[in-house]
């Protein structure tokens, strides 16, 4: 042997621990047939130790006898095998025996035989990881203890990398069971167990001190055993000086303290950090320790983790403008009253801020976010804390609680007084809103369908009942099924054609000549029936689909008239409709004027009809477009006038050419006088504003005459026609007379 290394040679008593206490020996086999080669080996190796630690001999006779031992105990460190014994090969055998049955793959195992004859193939020595093959005659003691010496080594490395694979697949347990911990507290006594578990102590004294940045004082966020009175406690309660010190110190320090029981720094987020009490004596080996300080890093990591979760179950529960449940915390809310043990009805109202986008988007943010926190104020100081506030959309709040606090009266209440805006004048607001009231008899359906359901309501309300509050029925649900099969209909029908304009003329009650035409969306379904526009077009406004058809009316429109060119006068004017979201475009005024120069037509040619609802959605900007096309000499009606209810407001903001009078004054009896004085007002109020007048739904000649006396210029009405197709339009333009 070349490699001998003397320095390995080291008597015992040259040793000893730090703390005085004897380290635990090395267990050293001697397996052989002949006693005198355990009394020479004893007697070699006598008083050596290595790395401290000394040596101590135990006696197999026989490889039978080995097993026996070995199977006993794992402790060995080396085993000292001979090779010939009850048979030639006993020795191999129980090598095999001992890795392949025993799976005891730490044990050294140093091979010796008397007679030099019986070597094992180099192969085997390998196989079975031997540490040494020898002849007997040629292990000197030196050699001997060398040999002794490596394999403890490599023995101790080993047990060390063992350890450290066991302890780190534990850490990498414990962590993945502490990051799922979703609250501090959990997290603390998921700390504590966990390591419990990584030092194998089975103390329950155990404790944990959480210091927030914000609070001077340290307080105990877990305790067990014995400490377990001070939980939820200042630090300052616990009366052992020596555990409150050590605790105080680490997180004052910063810094784990592992003597005199064991006290470890959890550092955190935000200057937060958790400090964690093991009340144990037990002397931590380097790699208890490297392991502590990996268990420790990934706490941080589970720390920060947690308020991770935290933040996003905030954000994902809560709105973080007006603090109160977002739609999902909403949902969340509405699940667990469903859950409830304690079944009872409820109702959800889905309450919506009337003109709210008009207000924010006039006004800056920062008036819109100061008018959602006083509704959101308002909504839970009225209804009180039994019924659930939450904000589910922009200018969107959900409402659920006993349906007797949320009547729809009680809805329509919770704005009847102005909100306070801090340093604004009082606000005066409208909601209208969707009911979903849930009675204990009925089998509660999802939480999200209730919301739909609300949802529907609202839409309802919205449409026809803006201020209010509408309760879901079935009937609303199956008349919103309804429309949303007519809605794929319709949007089939745009793309293939099916739609249609009719033109209904325009007669000048004085000499009864045509002197333009409305033109109507007409769509004629494959059967050969129309469904009315009254039906289809407030569906293409809710879903957007308006704008394209609007575009297409308007082209389609112009250039009929463009080709009327030499069947009618200069003067004629073809009228079309447009609606709220057509007004809304942008760039709704410069596409009309496009489409005049595209059809080579002349302003006056052209007039727009537009609703008092689309002219006072957002005045200023309707102005702005108004002026636009007035610019053009594109003439603007003001349709179905003496409906709405701003009409002397807008008719003095507006540059309105013509009034509409709408049939409501117009058709009936004409002996009802009211209503034609109605319309001789507002033909005296046109007069004041210098517009013309063209009353609709003419239907009698009584109604033609009364309405020609009152001064009223042109009208329109199934009198004279209904509204016509192209063909039919150019044969009543045959016979009518013209406009001269
Ligand atoms: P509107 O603008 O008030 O159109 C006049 C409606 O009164 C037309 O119904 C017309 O057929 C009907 N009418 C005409 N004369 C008489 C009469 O003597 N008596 C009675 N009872 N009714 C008469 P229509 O064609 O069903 O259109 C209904 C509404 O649909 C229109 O009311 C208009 O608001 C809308 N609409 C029609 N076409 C369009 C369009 O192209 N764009 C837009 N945005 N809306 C349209
Ligand atoms: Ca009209
Ligand atoms: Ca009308």
């Amino acid at each position: 042997m070349s490699d001998v290394n003397d320095d390995l040679m080291v008597f015992a008593d040259e040793t000893g621990t730090d703390d005085g206490s004897a380290p635990l020996p090395w267990q050293i086999l001697i397996i052989d047939d002949d006693p005198d080669v355990h009394a020479t080996t004893k007697l070699a190796l006598k008083g050596l130790s290595v790395d401290g630690c000394e040596l101590s001999f135990f006696d197999a006779y026989s490889a039978e006898e080995g097993l026996k031992l070995l199977q006993q105990n794992s402790e060995f460190s080396v085993a000292l095998v001979d090779v010939v014994m009850e048979r030639d090969d006993s020795g191999l055998r129980l090598v095999q025996t001992i890795r392949d049955r025993l799976h005891n793959h730490r044990i050294r195992l140093i091979l010796r035989t008397g007679q030099p004859g019986y070597a094992p193939e180099s192969e085997t020595i390998q196989w079975y990881d031997i540490n040494d093959y020898r002849t007997k005659s040629e292990l000197t003691r030196v050699r001997l203890f060398t040999s002794i010496a490596i394999a403890i080594r490599s023995y101790s490395q080993l047990k060390q990398l063992e350890a450290n694979r066991n302890g780190l697949e534990q850490v990498v347990e414990a962590t993945s069971t502490i990051s799922q911990a979703s609250d501090l507290k959990r997290l603390s006594a998921e700390i504590l167990t966990q390591m419990r578990a990584l030092l194998n102590a089975d103390t329950p004294c155990i404790m944990c001190a959480a210091l927030e940045p914000q609070q001077d004082e340290p307080f105990i966020l877990t305790a067990e055993g014995r400490f377990s009175e001070y939980e939820g406690r200042p630090l300052n309660a616990v009366d052992e000086p020596m555990v409150r010190q050590r605790l105080v110190s680490v997180l004052h320090e910063q810094r784990h303290r592992l003597d005199d029981g064991i006290c470890i720094y959890l550092p955190g987020p935000n200057q937060q950090a958790l400090a964690a009490w093991v009340d144990s004596n037990k002397r931590l080996t380097d790699s208890d320790q490297r392991l502590l300080e990996v268990f420790a890093s990934n706490v941080a990591i589970a720390f920060e983790n947690l308020r991770l979760y935290e933040a996003m179950e905030q954000l994902a529960y809560q709105d973080s403008l007006v603090q109160l449940p977002n739609r999902n915390g909403f949902i969340a809310a509405i699940e667990r009253q469903i859950a409830s043990t304690t079944p009872s009805s409820f109702a959800v109202a889905l309450v919506d801020l009337d003109n709210f986008s008009y207000m924010n988007s006039v006004l800056d943010d920062a008036f819109g976010d100061a008018i959602l926190h006083a509704v959101a104020q308002r909504l839970r100081l009225q209804l009180g804390s039994e019924v659930v506030v939450a904000r589910v959309g922009g200018d969107v709040f959900g409402v659920m609680g006993d349906p007797e606090a949320l009547t729809p009266e009680q809805i329509s209440r919770l704005f009847s007084a102005p909100l306070s805006l801090h340093q604004n004048e009082p606000l005066r607001i409208a909601a209208t809103s969707g009911l979903r009231v849930v009675p204990d008899s009925e089998k509660a359906p999802s939480a999200a369908a209730i919301i739909k359901d609300a949802g529907v309501a609202l839409k309802q309300a919205k449409h026809f009942y803006r201020g209010q509050t509408v309760r879901f029925a079935t009937e609303l649900a199956d008349a919103a099924r309804d429309r949303m099969q007519l809605l794929s209909r319709l949007r089939t029908a745009f793309t293939k054609d099916r739609l249609q304009l009719h033109y209904q003329p325009f007669i000048r009650l004085t000499d009864e000549a045509t002197v333009g035409a409305e033109s109507l969306l007409r769509w004629k379904t494959e059967d050969g029936n129309y469904i009315p526009p009254d039906q289809f077009i407030p569906l293409a406004e809710q879903s957007g689909m308006m704008v394209a058809l609007g575009d297409w009316v308007i082209n389609t429109a112009l250039r009929w008239r463009a080709g009327l060119v030499g069947h009618v006068g200069d003067a004629f004017r073809v009228a079309v409709n447009v609606s709220l979201m057509q007004m809304r475009e942008d760039d709704f005024a410069e596409k009309l004027v496009q489409a005049l120069y595209t059809h080579q037509l002349k302003g006056h040619q052209v007039e727009i009809e537009l609703t008092e609802s689309v002219a006072v959605d957002d005045v200023t900007r309707v102005k702005e477009k108004l002026d636009y096309l007035r610019r053009y000499n594109i003439g603007i009606a003001m349709d179905d006038f003496g409906t709405g209810y701003s009409s002397l407001n807008i008719l003095s903001r507006l540059p309105i050419d013509r009034l509409k009078i709408d049939r409501s004054f117009v058709s009936g009896h004409a002996a009802d006088g009211l209503r034609l004085n109605m319309a001789h007002t507002m033909m005296e109020l046109a007069e004041n504003f210098q517009m013309q007048t063209i009353a609709e739904g003419i239907e009698t000649p009584e109604q033609r005459d009364a309405l020609r006396q009152k001064g009223c210029l042109e009208g329109q009405g199934y009198l004279f026609s209904k509204p016509l197709g192209q063909q039919q339009f150019y044969d009543w333009l045959l016979q009518s007379k013209p406009d001269t």
